[in-house]
């Protein structure tokens, strides 16, 4: 061991969201020395389009991780190691020397929706080789969306216009150019990578009308994807890296087969892990890669709840009847019970029902309706709407679903917990650490840098915060969830 190895004891995970980017140092055994955040901007040029700037995200990144060294007071040749999660799908050009070609579009952004429709008729084919649907939210459509946008396509094709989702676009900028590679559960979001070979699709490039040179090469997540010399000049490793909803996963350490979470944010996500091979599922439900780990993949199902969280923020920002998010849980605790149930489908519906046209309503309203059962109504169609995603699970795999791992903002709320736990029958867990999607990568660097030996070391050193048991009667359960499926259902007739 050289001299200056041995100041090595921390590693730095950066998570770089939709939202904000973050940088948080962690010791080896898992505990927080310092973090630091920092906003990051969304534009939205016209009606449906969501974009970023891609510098504005690598400064940002380059911002959150000197401020998160200096409130540690932590020197960059004490850190071990570097992990990177990031927001999925989101879509960004650059030429050689790292500077973007034009803005980064977004996931949630459906400007090239048309893209999408041209292709209607190869919409089983490419679920069948990549286990995605056919959607805007991936990145294909968007690449072929810049490159016509931005007349790229003969740069492209002189191989002078460089993809990346975000992790690809932030490694390339952290090692100066040195690493141009994707990390494997990255890929499979783009709807170019064809899940059982994991190498990119010639059909599907020929499909989208996409240079296979634009397209970087593929690696394990669990790899040392390169180095920074950007903060000292002792070379730090960059050496774990996944998309954040995968990071979560592998935070909440759910390495088993059948182990799932989900994670309370502006929307929901519910990954399970189904083992190291793919299989295909209908209702809505995605196949993905959660993660590569020397040549081995192992794969997940994923489901999504379009307006989760936003749901909480509706109510404070437009409707403006609390003033916090953390309100709605005294509102829901002093409400009476009553039949209230609110449909939040202010984007449509996402899992199982992929409905673009459905819109919001409300259904049971009474004169004695008050604002603390408006409240609770709004934030149990969180469960409902979870629930809706978890049923369907249950069915594809023929599974019951053991125990429910929760993180995300809205999982600090103990009577949507409790709620979850109820509507489901079964016990919800959530970390002791929040950050699971910093945890996620911070795990994975500790494997990849020898500090653990393997899974079960990692599941050993998790610790679980809260534990929600289910109190509800079968009988009301049912109730329930069968007037929650008739507002939807009411709901999608509106139209
Ligand atoms: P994202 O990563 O998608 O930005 P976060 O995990 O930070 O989301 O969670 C933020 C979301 O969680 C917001 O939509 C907010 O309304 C909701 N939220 C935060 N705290 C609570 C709470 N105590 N009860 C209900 N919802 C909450």
């Amino acid at each position: 061991m050289k001299p200056q190895d041995k100041m090595k004891k921390y590693i730095l995970a950066l998570d770089q969201g939709t939202t904000s980017s973050r940088a948080i140092v962690f010791d080896c055994k898992g505990n927080i020395l310092s973090v630091a955040q920092k906003e990051v901007h969304c534009f939205y040029p016209f009606d449906g389009a969501v974009e970023q700037d891609a510098e504005e995200l690598y400064t940002s990144i380059l911002s959150v991780i000197t401020s998160c060294l200096e409130k540690g007071k932590i020197t960059p040749n004490e850190i071990l190691a570097m992990g990177i999660a990031n927001q999925r799908e989101t879509t960004i050009l650059f030429d050689r020397k790292g500077k973007p070609l034009c803005p980064a579009i977004v996931w949630q952004s459906k400007q090239s929706s048309k893209i999408c429709e041209s292709l209607k008729e190869w919409e089983s084919f490419i679920q069948e080789r990549t286990g995605l649907i056919l959607n805007p939210y991936f990145s294909a459509s968007k690449i072929r969306y810049l490159l016509d946008q931005y007349d790229l396509m003969e740069k492209a094709e002189k191989g002078e216009v460089l993809f990346g989702t975000v992790e690809t676009y932030l490694l390339y900028r952290l090692t100066e150019g040195k690493s141009y590679f994707t990390e494997i559960g990255n890929a499979s979001r783009t709807l170019l990578l064809n899940i059982k070979t994991k190498t990119w699709d010639d059909d599907l490039l020929h499909l989208f009308h996409i240079p296979r040179k634009i397209l970087p090469e593929i690696k394990d997540s669990s790899s040392i994807f390169g180095y920074t010399s950007l903060f000292s000049n002792v070379p730090i490793p960059i050496a774990g890296i996944l998309g954040d909803q995968q990071s979560s996963l592998f935070g909440q350490t759910c390495f088993e087969e059948g182990e799932l979470k989900n994670t309370y944010g502006t929307g929901c996500f519910l990954l399970m892990n189904i083992g190291k091979k793919p299989k295909w599922y209908s209702q809505g439900l995605l196949t993905t890669i959660a993660w590569g780990m020397h040549g081995e993949i192992t794969y997940a199902l994923e489901g999504s709840v379009l307006i989760g969280g936003a749901a909480i923020q509706w109510l404070r920002d437009e409707l403006k009847i609390i003033k916090t998010a953390e309100e709605s849980e005294t509102c829901a605790r002093n409400a009476k019970e009553e039949e209230l149930y609110v449909v939040p489908a202010f984007v449509g519906l996402g899992t199982p029902y992929w409905d673009n046209r459905c819109k919001g309503a409300v259904f049971g309203l009474r004169r004695s309706t008050n604002k603390d059962a408006f409240v609770k109504a709004t934030l149990e169609s969180i469960a409902y709407e979870s629930l809706d995603v978890l049923k369907v699970i249950e069915k594809e795999t023929q599974k019951k679903i053991p125990c429910l791992q929760v993180d995300g903002g809205a999982s600090n709320n103990a009577y949507l917990m409790q709620f979850q736990s109820d509507l489901l029958g079964c016990e919800v867990k959530k970390s002791e650490i929040a950050e699971t999607t910093a945890l996620g990568v911070f795990y994975l660097c500790l494997l990849t840098m020898g500090k653990v030996k393997n899974l079960d070391e990692i599941k050993k050193m998790h610790r679980y915060k809260a534990l929600f048991s289910p109190r509800m009667d079968e009988k009301t359960r049912e109730e329930k969830y069968k007037k929650w499926q008739l507002a939807v259902s009411c709901a999608r007739q509106f139209n």
